[in-house]
């Protein structure tokens, strides 16, 4: 394997999830939820965090500076292009961080260059290095970018690092921005970087790839193979598109084949489980069962053959156990009779900092659970502090489900009867609709004069038996805005009303935050 100084037997983990990831279609989170999903990655060990895009819009601004105060031990940084303004908004955003970064990028392919850019390859050259030698000023820790690497000319890429890398750069990440590279070549193309760029070997190089192809991973290790020494990539895979590199895979990858890599992480991998299960009750978007690593079917053995082994011999089957990854199993944790103690004692192991949430409500809501359903696992827990504590911190909901009554047979037109508390006031209204959950959201978007259209529904139960909870989450959607809700509850209607006046409490947070920052500016 190729070596270059300072590189040596770690790999560095770079988290995008935040940045990338939350370009997911429909992923989009508010601040306080980033701020609790920063905090668990820097448990989980990430080495460099990727907070946003500060001069993409106020929100991203306020979640880059407010992740760059609270973070300690990873890197913040905030994406730039090679531009002064969007530099100096990014500077100013991880200002306060202990270990600030920028990372700064311009695209290096003939097809963006000339079609997006409008650039040629000289101003393209001079760009990057006046950018870098601008923000080189006022912080040590810059990252650079050449996008479309993987569709750019071996021998220009060559150039604009050696540059990058003289005016100041630290890091240099080769990005397969549209997923087209094929393990083989991606590798080569690293190789090829590592090997002639001048100053090549006193950098550290990365990779940056998605998954178009279902190929991120792949390309990732085999830019680790041939020398690269970080990864970029996101919980659970999610971004743009076919999303980014899958961290947990990358990483598992890399710890389950040490005997081949040679090389380790930072990462804490038992912390990976509560990681991707917070990402996607915080984005709403469901891991996939057969998802590796993270999937619920991903330790299940289903052949009789199978079993037979696993039950002799774990390793007859498992290349890794689910300890490895925080896999605690379904294990009872409590019940009604259990205490606020033992309530945040078990918060505080599934990873939920105390100091920071309400924990009269989720308390309560507990306690209300419990007198529903006998036996209450992590996965419940998990629900009741996302779905009671991670939504609004702070801030009172605007709308609150007081009561709910729905009516369907075989017959009959379905229909429903809902209660809402709106800024105070009570208010009832009743509507019919296609099915129950129809006349539900209809009889709420009455009584919130909500113009919002349904675009994504999904229900899924929590844990088993008949009296799991079930949860819900939806995407809705208003001219450019759109805002996921999740819900959770032992009815799947009732899971289904309060998913939908989640999102609308979110959206109403939103426009209270968008006239605050045309007020006052970010
Ligand atoms: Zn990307």
């Amino acid at each position: 394997m190729t070596e270059s100084k300072g590189q040596g037997k770690i790999v560095k983990i770079f988290d995008t999830t935040l940045r990338d990831g939350e370009q997911s279609p429909g992923a989009s989170m508010n601040v306080d939820e980033k701020i609790v999903i920063a905090r668990q990655l820097e448990k989980l060990g990430v080495d460099v965090i990727e907070g946003g895009f500060a001069a993409s819009s106020e929100g991203d601004f306020e979640s880059v500076e407010r992740i760059a105060r609270e973070v300690k031990q990873p890197i913040v940084l905030s994406l730039a292009r090679a531009q002064e303004g969007d530099i100096k908004k990014a500077l100013k955003a991880v200002d306060k961080a202990k270990h600030p970064g920028i990372h700064i990028f311009i695209a290096t392919s003939d097809i963006h260059m000339k079609h997006k850019l409008r650039m040629s390859r000289s101003e393209v050259l001079d760009a990057a290095v006046a950018a870098i030698s601008y923000a080189r000023k006022h912080l040590d820790y810059i990252e650079f970018s050449a996008e479309d690497a993987s569709r750019s000319d071996w021998e220009f890429l060559v150039q604009v690092f050696a540059a990058a890398a003289r005016a100041g750069a630290k890091t240099l990440n080769v990005p397969d921005t549209t997923g087209y590279a094929i393990p083989s070549d991606f590798g080569a193309l690293v190789r090829y970087l590592v090997e002639n760029t001048a100053g090549g070997k006193d950098v550290t190089w990365s990779a940056h790839c998605h998954n178009d192809l279902g190929l991120a991973v792949a390309n990732s290790l085999a830019a680790v193979a041939n020398g690269a020494r970080q990864v970029e990539c996101t919980i659970n895979g999610i971004g743009e598109r076919a999303g980014n590199t899958s961290l947990e895979e990358v990483v598992m990858s890399l710890t389950t084949r040490k005997d081949l890599f040679g090389l380790e992480t930072g990462i804490v991998t038992e912390q990976i489980y509560p990681t991707c299960r917070l990402v996607s009750q915080i984005t709403g978007i469901p891991i996939p069962i057969n998802k590796p690593i993270v999937g619920h079917n991903a330790f299940a053995h289903e052949a009789g053959i199978h079993q037979d082994g696993v039950l002799k011999q774990k390793q007859t089957y498992e290349i890794m156990t689910p300890e490895s990854i925080g896999i605690t199993g379904n294990r009872l944790v409590m019940g009604k009779h259990s205490g606020r103690h033992a309530f945040g004692e078990r918060l505080k192991e599934l990873g939920f900092n105390l100091n920071q949430i309400d924990m009269n409500r989720a308390f309560l809501r507990f306690k209300e659970l419990a007198d529903k359903k006998k036996e209450i696992y992590d996965e419940d827990i998990e629900t009741v502090v996302a779905e009671e504590i991670l939504r609004l911190p702070g801030r009172p909901d605007r709308y609150e489900l007081l009561y709910l009554n729905v009516n369907s047979s075989t017959h009959g037109v379905p229909s429903a009867t809902v209660k809402l508390r709106v800024d105070g006031e009570e208010t009832v209204n009743h509507a019919t609709g296609d099915g129950i959950v129809d006349a539900c959201y209809k009889a709420i978007a009455k009584i919130t004069g909500s113009r919002f259209r349904l675009v994504r529904y999904s229900v899924k139960a929590i844990t088993g038996g008949t009296d799991a909870q079930g949860e819900v989450s939806c995407l809705i959607e208003d001219g450019n805005m759109q805002v996921s809700g999740q819900g959770a509850h032992t009815d799947i209607i009732t899971a289904s009303a309060l998913a939908y006046i989640n999102a609308l409490n979110k959206a109403e947070y939103r426009r209270h935050y968008r006239e605050l920052v045309a007020k006052e500016g970010p």
